[in-house]
């Protein structure tokens, strides 16, 4: 039986990365993935585009990661997103810069990515095995001994890269933990983060209508970035971000145009009182949302009563949307909570109870916002924990 130097558990976007990191610090290295292809939740990513980094700057960074961030200082400081945007520059992957920071690959293709981290752990020599479930790990003396289905390996250095729970049909449920605590390690609450919203709005008239840049709001909690109606409520940035501040029972307020005052769009509708409400709204908002909002009222915008005038800029600016809950953590983009940070050195992410276990990515007690920050502290975790640390 081969004893590797690293075997890492897992093939998302951290454990990608951790085997290109110990091969190329030349550990010899094993990649186990039990999907049958690799990086299966990182190809739904972005709407299937492959939010593979955000180009913000580390305060950009720390903020997108709301979940612990301040951990990884010590992480960013050795690998970062502009190393990201220059690994796979260098590796023939051409990207761009969208709205808010996000990068994703000029194909569009998740693919293009996947396709790159896979040709760079082939180049370096990944000793890498798909349809491989791990199903027990132990530690006797200096080596691991992973056990899948039929065979077992050893290794003197273990990266867990197995990510949260969130969407167990892409592989992520939870084994990660289960090692953690097998370890005698902490494992903090699981919860779901980034959730969409269930809501008792007419989910029928607006659904698939995606907004840009609207502002949802409850209490404090003011979020303005891109919203998407869906059958069952709202999903979308702004409303996965406002998602941590609700439960259930809350009612939020949406403003169609955070860049216009009432004042501005009263004036609008009195300069445009000859046109249909219709018409007229359709230079503001998606066709179907002209068409929700006008729906009960005169055709004209000159034949509406004060009070309705004023009805429709409230509904406009302040669109009450009754919540009625959140998705499951199973339906959530994140799994918030994860192995506890105080048990892993920040610099080279090893248990700091077992020597030569590590752990990256969403296996640890960390969450980001969805527009590329996950994917950005997987990638540099992985990096790190593959790392050879002198
Ligand atoms: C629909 C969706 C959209 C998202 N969009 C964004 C976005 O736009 N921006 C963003 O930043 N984040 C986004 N995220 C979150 C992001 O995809 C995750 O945070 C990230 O993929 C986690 O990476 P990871 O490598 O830690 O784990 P994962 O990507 O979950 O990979 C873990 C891997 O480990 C494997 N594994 C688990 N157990 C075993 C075992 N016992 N044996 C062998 N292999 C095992 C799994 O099969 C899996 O392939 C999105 C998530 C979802 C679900």
């Amino acid at each position: 039986m081969k004893t590797y130097d690293t075997i890492i558990i897992g093939a998302g976007p951290a454990g990608m990365m951790a085997a290109i990191s110990s091969c190329f610090y030349g550990n010899s290295t094993l990649l186990l993935e039990k999907n049958k292809r690799l990086g299966k939740k990182l190809s739904g990513t972005g709407g299937g585009r492959c939010n593979v980094t955000n180009n913000g700057t580390l305060e950009d960074l720390l903020e997108g990661i709301p979940g612990n961030g301040r951990f990884l200082y010590s992480v960013f400081s050795q690998f970062d997103n502009q190393d990201i945007i220059n690994f796979f520059e260098e590796n023939g992957v051409k990207l761009k810069i969208e709205d808010h920071g996000r990068v994703f690959p000029t194909t569009d293709r998740s693919q293009t990515i996947i396709k790159a981290l896979e040709m760079k752990m082939l180049e370096l020599g990944v000793d890498i095995r798909t349809g491989c479930e791990v199903v027990s790990v132990k530690k006797i003396e200096d080596l691991f001994h992973v056990k899948t289905a039929h065979t077992e390996f050893t290794a003197t250095k273990l990266i867990v890269t197995t990510g949260g729970k969130s969407y167990p049909s892409t592989g992520s449920t939870g084994f990660g933990h289960e090692i953690a605590r097998h370890f005698k390690m902490q494992v903090t609450e699981l919860e779901a983060a980034e959730s969409p919203i269930l809501t008792d709005f007419p989910h029928k008239a607006l659904q698939g209508i995606s907004l840009d840049e609207v502002t949802l709001s409850h209490s404090k909690h003011v979020i303005t970035h891109d919203l998407l109606f869906t059958h069952f409520g709202l999903s979308g940035p702004a409303a996965l971000r406002l998602s941590s501040f609700v439960s259930g029972g809350e009612v939020a307020h949406l403003d169609f145009l955070p860049g216009m005052s009432s004042d501005e769009l009263s004036s609008y509708l009195t300069e445009n009182r000859e046109k249909a409400v219709k018409n007229a709204l359709k230079g503001l908002v998606p066709e179907r949302v002209a068409e929700f909002l006008s729906a009960d009222l005169p055709e004209k915008i000159k034949q509406l009563s004060v009070t309705e005038k004023q009805e429709l800029i409230d509904k406009l600016k302040s669109l009450p949307i009754k919540i009625t809950g959140k998705m499951s953590l199973a339906r959530s983009f994140v799994t918030k909570g994860g192995v506890d940070l105080k048990e892993i050195n920040p610099k080279t992410l090893e248990s700091k109870k077992v020597p030569g276990l590590h752990f990256a990515g969403e296996v640890l007690d960390i969450n980001a916002h969805t527009g590329g920050f996950n994917i950005t502290y997987c990638l540099c975790t992985g990096w790190v924990a593959g790392m050879m640390h002198y």
